[in-house]
């Protein structure tokens, strides 16, 4: 039988929502703690921090922290092909590995023994998971590492776990239907995909299926495949972001009111150029700090764009910060008539009008020139079509600088997974 009983549930709730300056003071500890022992045990931490003519003593609180640089995906490749396998990043024997995780690029990264981040696992209650429900872990074990860690984290909160990778629908669907799964983790495009099969299959899934709580990620997860997903099977899909070098970054609670920060991670949002912090309310990149005490990542870029929520309050009670979600990619900027249009702008320029339901930005190029046209398609049909529309191409012009048509079209045109602008350009 489902549980239709939701509500808040924590990994470790004092922490979770502890008061904000004991927070602060908390962490100041803790960071201290970790670069100290970053500079004193890892060959290329050491290396990074004195070329940069940082100091132990430099750094007393998280206060500090944009004195040290930020860290690319760039540095650990080029460090892991000057001194294998980990570049020096490592602070632990390498006789205590429990495993060696494998990135695509064949970027290695060291598993501890004794798996100690907490911050999935924060993400997994958050999102409603609960001990002892039977979770389908969809994330490929073979190779990669987050399938792993997801599932040590999902050993931490006593969840079962049936260790099912991604593919084998057919075979997916009847192990949800035999082994009565409630949960799931994975992709949303691949939830989806087990759905229409499902349905395929001729199944009543309200029924049949026992699916209660979904954790999503690795993808871009618009609203409108949620509702439809959560209208078919009646169930809570939450989605969470992170990434394997740093862990979670952000994940939603069942009342979505952004992206939650775990207690075990220090997430700031800089300006890609200069490494400083953005004011509150500017979009700009994510750049985290972990605790990992035989790996740590100090202020690594991911290259990801979003902003803090400018209200840090949630109802599940939670007193860590926020983010509003994310953007994009720094580098999914497109350009068009010389001007660089990011997603998260024609985001914010649609978020304005409640009546659209979807929509999607596609360039072409005639005669020499860029055009740029909205696609829109509204949540139901109204009347005040054309003045919407001729807000938009009004906002478009103010806020992009660049003129665009906006072309209303029926509901279902714009695929699912869409890219946000589609660039039709071709430039024989
Ligand atoms: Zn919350």
């Amino acid at each position: 039988m489902k549980d239709s009983t939701k509500k808040d549930r924590f990994f470790q709730k004092e922490k979770e929502t502890m008061e904000r300056d004991q927070k602060k003071s908390d962490m100041d500890n803790r960071f201290v703690k970790i670069f100290r022992h970053a500079y004193e045990n890892s060959k290329a931490y050491r290396d990074i921090f004195t070329s940069h003519g940082i100091d132990i003593s430099d750094i007393q609180s998280t206060d500090d922290i944009e004195k040290l640089p930020i860290l690319r995906m760039t540095d650990l490749i080029e460090r892991q092909k000057r001194d294998a396998p980990f570049g020096g990043f490592e602070t632990i024997d390498l006789t205590e590995l429990r495993r060696i995780y494998i990135n695509p690029g064949l970027i290695w990264q060291p598993g501890e023994r004794d798996y100690q981040d907490t911050t999935w696992a924060e993400a997994l209650c958050g999102v409603g998971f609960k001990k002892g429900d039977r979770i389908i872990n969809t994330f490929n074990y073979h190779m990669w590492p987050l399938a792993f860690m997801l599932d040590e984290s999902l050993q931490r909160i006593g969840a079962t776990v049936i260790p099912t990778g991604a593919g084998n629908t057919l075979m997916q669907v009847k192990i949800m239907q035999d082994l009565k799964v409630n949960g799931f983790i994975g992709t949303p495009s691949f939830l989806m995909t087990l759905i229409q099969r499902a349905e395929g299959m001729g199944m009543d899934l309200k029924k049949e299926l026992c699916l209660e709580t979904a954790l999503v990620g690795a993808e871009m997860f618009p609203e409108s495949l949620r509702s439809r997903i959560e209208d078919k099977l009646e169930m809570t899909v939450r989605q969470a972001y992170g990434t394997v070098f740093l862990g979670c970054i952000g994940y939603e609670c069942l009342h979505m009111t952004g992206l939650h920060v775990p207690y075990d991670i220090i997430v700031e949002i800089v300006d890609p150029q200069t490494g400083k912090r953005v004011a509150p309310g500017t979009i700009g990149e994510v750049v985290a700090t972990n605790f990992n005490p035989s790996y740590p990542m100090i202020r690594m870029g991911t290259g990801d764009l979003s902003v803090y929520a400018a209200e840090s309050s949630c109802p599940c009670g939670r007193t860590g910060p926020m983010l509003k979600r994310i953007f994009g990619r720094i580098d999914q900027a497109t350009k068009v008539k010389g001007t660089f249009v990011h997603p998260w702008q024609t985001d914010e320029i649609i978020s304005r009008y409640p009546e659209v339901f979807k929509y999607q930005v596609i360039v072409t190029r005639e005669d020499h020139k860029d055009t740029m046209t909205f696609l829109i398609e509204f949540r139901e049909e109204t009347r005040r079509a054309d003045i919407i529309r001729g807000r938009i191409e009004r906002d478009i012009k103010e806020l992009l600088t660049i003129k665009s048509v906006v072309q209303i079209v029926p509901r279902g045109t714009i695929p699912d997974l869409h890219k946000k602008i589609e660039d039709k350009r071709t430039w024989e």
